[in-house]
């Protein structure tokens, strides 16, 4: 019998590590799986070992879509186990990527498979794409050469960071809208000299130490956008205002929420890897850090240079590398009350729903720079939503269930 977590569980035994990805056999895994089950469906090949898996079902005006990924990010240490085994037990899937975000390429599969059989009036498109942890190159693929395809109504994706537990309730998020993503590089130069009299010389990683010191007392502008507001109330009940949000923060009791909501309402910066000298009896002459930068809407390349040269000081040669803008989808839609109203039939009578917009980026982004509106909805366990690129990362039975739930009801409620 075909299960969720049946489907999951092979999944995760397939190591698709990016990099360098191997999405491939990932895509022959549903083919094959579509194939048994008599739903049309295809691989798109990229390059050797990677490529996209599209299907679809029915036809009509309306147009849905199912997007996620394939790919996940390397074990890393700490697990209990095997991160790849995708063993099954105590009612959870463990494995990497059970959660990001193979477990949503399970339930959009299974709920395929289920809703089969039904007279859909309208198309409903499931598209597993690869590279979404590097630079999508699978959802660029498909953007390009089968805009047909992939041209909907609405997105259903990954990307809301799973619920959260306010006071009693648990509180469900619809992630709508996306921080921007910057690479910056900051370069130190200095002068080679023997290590035995360092004054002759110039030390390259002393003047990015001073430097990023430095840095550590920036404070990057509070942006309150009219979503970031709502965001707030409907979390907190709280009305925030630039002048009392950094209060409302600080009192947040829960870490993840806190720093999740500061998050939201500024630029980051976080300097990432850091390498300088070749040798341990040489002034090192040079020392570079790879930077990683989250903007704010309306924040460029331009502002972001600048606000980084005042951080740092004259020392530092501050590079901007690729830079991709925030992306938002509207808060409130017919899109969003179906939405709402599908989560209320398939969880709790009294889930509530609530727009966000999140402090990492999805393949949402691409999609929504087309004007197509796109939802991140991750319906899962919130005890576990902080496994995300961690060690024993987990995904619930119960949640697979609801999960799948949601994509048939979400189906049937817009396209039949
Ligand atoms: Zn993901």
């Amino acid at each position: 019998m075909i299960t969720e977590e049946g489907i999951l569980s092979d999944l995760v035994r397939i190591k698709s590590v990016n990099p360098p990805g191997g999405e491939l056999e990932v895509a022959e895994y549903l083919k094959d799986l579509f194939d048994r089950e008599g739903i049309e469906s295809k691989i798109i090949h990229i390059s050797p070992g990677r490529g996209n898996f599209l299907a679809h079902l029915g036809e009509g005006e309306k147009k849905l879509l199912y997007l996620s990924h394939t790919d996940v990010v390397p074990g890393g240490g700490g697990w209990e186990f095997d991160p790849f085994s995708g063993r099954i037990k105590g009612g959870f899937v463990w494995g990497r990527g059970a959660i990001d975000c193979k477990g949503l390429v399970a339930c959009e599969a299974y709920a395929l498979l289920k809703l089969k059989k039904e007279r859909l009036k309208g198309r409903l498109t499931f598209a597993a794409t690869c590279d979404e942890e590097g630079e999508g190159k699978g959802i660029k693929h498909l953007i390009q050469n089968y805009p047909d395809e992939i041209g909907v109504d609405l997105v259903i994706n990954e990307g809301a960071e799973g619920p959260l537990r306010i006071g009693p309730n648990t509180v469900y998020l619809m992630q709508a809208g996306e921080k921007g993503v910057l690479r910056a590089y900051f370069h130190a130069h200095g002068l080679s000299a023997h290590g035995s009299i360092p004054a002759l010389g110039e030390n390259a990683i002393t003047k990015m130490a001073r430097a990023l010191e430095e840095l550590a007392k920036y404070k990057p502008e509070v942006i309150l956008s009219p979503e970031v507001e709502e965001m707030f109330w409907e979390l907190l009940g709280t009305k925030v205002t630039p002048q009392n949000l950094d209060c409302v923060v600080d009192s947040i009791e829960d870490k993840k929420l806190r720093e999740y909501l500061r998050a939201v309402t500024r630029m980051t910066v976080s300097v990432n890897t850091i390498q300088g000298g070749v040798k341990v009896n040489m002034v090192p002459d040079f020392c570079s850090s790879e930077v990683d930068i989250r903007v704010m809407p309306g924040q460029d390349e331009e502002y972001v240079k600048e606000e980084l040269e005042k951080a740092v000081g004259e020392n530092i040669q501050v590079e901007i590398g690729s830079f991709f803008p925030s992306s938002l989808s509207p808060f409130r839609s017919p899109y969003t009350e179906l939405i709402q109203r599908t989560l209320r039939e398939v969880a709790r009578d009294d889930a509530v729903m609530s727009p966000v917009i999140s402090s990492a980026a999805t393949d949402s982004r691409f999609l929504r720079r087309m004007g197509i509106p796109c939802y991140g909805i991750d319906i899962l366990e919130p005890s576990i939503s902080n496994l995300i690129h961690a060690p024993n990362e987990r995904m619930d039975i119960k949640s697979l269930r609801v999960r799948t739930d949601f994509l048939i009801r979400l189906a049937q409620n817009y396209l039949s």
